[in-house]
């Protein structure tokens, strides 16, 4: 194997553990948090109104019955009251007979909607049920593929230090240079040229990289390499 073909492998390796890293930071748990999420909150919600509605009624009804009583003394009242006395009591009833019309009007849509409202809880209730036990279910997933990629990590992290250790420590670390300045931490020659700096290297130097050899630019630096011919490369990246 030569020099090259090495630090193709290296730079597989990396480029692989970054995509590993990338899978391992996604929370492949959001979607089924936020549907959970979401159904807990339309329960709650319509929990929260049904029982607003309740309790609404409950007064407006107790209301009524008081408002009802007051009417029914006035008009017992205006029975045996002539005149006067009775226009008095007529300008008395007028306003409570349209506040109890009103009253009535409110009583019947809050029941309407306690109609309506009542029968949306259980299918609301099953939803987020659902959606809670599928969070249950994709959190146990997805712990076997965080400890997948963990393994992965570990043994691609293995081969790295195997692969590292065969090189020159002063090419090795201008590649990590390479890694930490440009995020890569090789490049390709192009038409005889540094493909970073673009420097035109001299014949010798040419013939050396297309033998395999490990160097790096003399005028950037950067680990240089042929271009891979035929497949891809070697270590294909796995989703997992
Ligand atoms: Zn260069």
């Amino acid at each position: 194997m030569t020099v090259q073909q090495i630090l193709w492998q290296l730079h597989d390796l990396d480029q692989q553990g970054t995509r590993w890293n990338e899978q391992l930071e996604r929370d492949g748990l959001s979607v089924y948090r936020q549907r959970s999420e979401r159904a807990r909150q339309a329960l709650a919600a319509c929990m929260q109104r049904m029982s607003e509605v309740e309790s609404d009624l409950e007064r407006r009804q107790q209301s009524l019955v008081r408002l009802e009583s007051e009417i029914g003394q006035l008009q017992s009242e205006l029975k045996s009251v002539h005149g006067y006395e009775a226009s008095v009591l007529n300008h008395r009833l007028q306003p409570l007979l349209l506040h109890k019309g009103q009253q009535e009007e409110i009583l019947l849509q809050l029941m309407l909607e306690q109609e309506e409202t009542g029968p949306q809880l259980s299918p609301l209730r099953s939803e987020a049920e659902e959606a809670a036990q599928e969070l249950e279910e994709a959190r146990s997933e997805e712990q076997e593929r965080v400890a997948i990629l963990r393994q992965r990590l570990a043994q691609a992290n293995e081969q790295r230090l195997l692969v590292a250790k065969s090189l020159e420590v002063e090419l090795l670390a201008a590649y990590e240079r390479g890694r930490k300045c440009y995020g890569l931490g090789l490049q390709e020659v192009k038409t005889g040229r540094c493909g970073r700096c673009r420097v035109e290297f001299p014949d010798h130097f040419q013939r050396l990289l297309k033998q395999g050899e490990g160097m790096a630019c003399p005028t950037c630096q950067v680990v240089l390499v042929q271009p891979r011919t035929g497949q891809g490369p070697v270590n294909e990246s796995r989703q997992v």
